[in-house]
């Protein structure tokens, strides 16, 4: 919380100002001169000082080099495809992403020419099968939304780096307070800052953290003229203060979460849970090796499957229906419903590699566990 910043540059202002500002004014032509030169502030899409902050802040936390932030998850999908691959090149991806990640591998991508390859790599062995000379990345998620279950980011990364690819994860389940990617063997680290590091549900943003030249060429092609879509001042401001309370609100998370999955695993009505941070589930000693503890995304199905998915979310009185996550509420969300009623819009709608018609995803959030524990309860027990 106090990296980057020092409040003796700013009037002793303790939190860090917000520069509203579009563009920055010179006393002279040489003035002008020098700070083009060097790349330096000359208008609000390539730098403001509070958002810069912010970058600093999270290249810290992940161990990289260098950090970019922009508008939400899916600009820093976008900024950092269609900055660092070009036609012909290939993507090897996990086969289950998040949904709109799957959208944009199936239908975006390949308008471009950029062939992605999607893999099962709960087994790291299959990234072999699949890697060509044109191979350039390998992308996945761990955890993984909306399983949450894990990948193992060293096995993943060896086999990758060994073929000269570049490894990107998105960590956007887990946080930089319970999981460091690069310290693993990943290049580059993709965040929605939507989720757990803004944490409060009010904002939208998205982060990649890497090798500063990866980092310089995704800021001077994806942000300058690529996607153009830069994270707000006030949005900065506000992830700078979620990101104070991360690690305490992770740690909150994660004892709510395996209370809630131990709950479940027992439950007469469940017929699975996914929580990776149970000593029975059959990855825990991936997620004990990546990660320092649990967070609050978990995955579970009931015995009556679709039909009884809707009426426990519709049974609810403090856990809410909605499709966001890493907020202080708990959210939680029935996939197979949603995808049904959008293929009124999207007839191509479909659930992704791995997600069944009965997975309900749960968001923990922040309220108390009994509280947290008797809504979940009172509504399996009415089924
Ligand atoms: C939400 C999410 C994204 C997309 O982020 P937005 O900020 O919603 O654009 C990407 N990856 C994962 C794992 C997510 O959960």
């Amino acid at each position: 919380m106090h990296h980057a910043y020092d409040p003796a540059d700013h009037h002793g202002a303790v939190a860090p100002p917000v520069y509203f500002t579009s563009t920055y004014a010179f006393e002279s032509v040489a003035a002008q001169d020098e700070t083009a030169a060097q790349g330096g502030k000359l208008y609000g899409r390539e730098h403001n000082p509070t958002t810069e902050i912010l970058q600093e802040r999270l290249a810290n936390l992940e161990g990289g080099d260098a950090g970019l932030v922009v508008a939400s998850g899916m600009a820093a999908v976008g900024a950092l495809t269609l900055s660092l691959l070009s036609q012909g090149d290939e993507l090897i991806v996990h086969q289950a992403l998040y949904s709109n990640t799957v959208a944009m591998m199936e239908g975006g991508l390949p308008r471009f020419g950029i062939k992605v390859v999607p893999v099962d790599l709960s087994d790291p062995v299959n990234l072999d099968a699949a890697i060509t000379s044109r191979s350039r990345a390998v992308y996945f998620e761990t955890p993984i939304n909306p399983t949450g279950d894990v990948l193992d980011i060293a096995a993943i990364g060896a086999r990758a780096r060994a073929a000269g690819l570049l490894v990107v994860v998105d960590s956007s389940f887990a946080s930089p307070a319970l999981q460091r990617p690069l310290e693993h063997g990943a290049d580059i680290v993709l965040h929605s800052l939507t989720k757990y590091i803004n944490g409060h549900g009010d904002v939208l943003g998205g982060a990649l953290v890497g090798p500063a030249e990866l980092i310089a060429t995704i800021h001077s092609q994806g942000v300058r003229f690529v996607t153009g879509a830069v994270l707000s001042p006030m949005a900065s401001a506000l992830i700078l203060r979620g990101l104070k309370t991360l690690h305490l609100r992770m740690m909150r998370h994660g004892s709510n979460a395996i209370a809630i999955a131990r709950m479940l695993e027992t439950h007469p009505a469940v017929a699975w849970v996914n929580y990776p941070f149970l000593p029975s589930h059959p990855r825990y000693p991936v997620a004990r090796r990546q990660m320092s503890n649990g967070s609050g995304m978990l995955s579970f199905g009931l015995r009556g499957g679709f039909q009884a998915a809707r009426r426990l979310l519709d049974n609810l009185r403090l856990i809410s229906l909605g499709v966001s996550l890493g907020d202080a509420e708990s959210p939680i969300m029935h996939p197979a419903s949603i995808t049904r009623a959008r293929k009124a819009i999207r007839p191509d709608a479909h659930l992704v590699m791995g997600v069944g018609e009965d997975l309900i995803r749960l968001s923990v959030g922040l309220e108390d566990e009994a509280d947290l524990l008797h809504d979940l309860s009172q509504s399996l027990n009415r089924l």
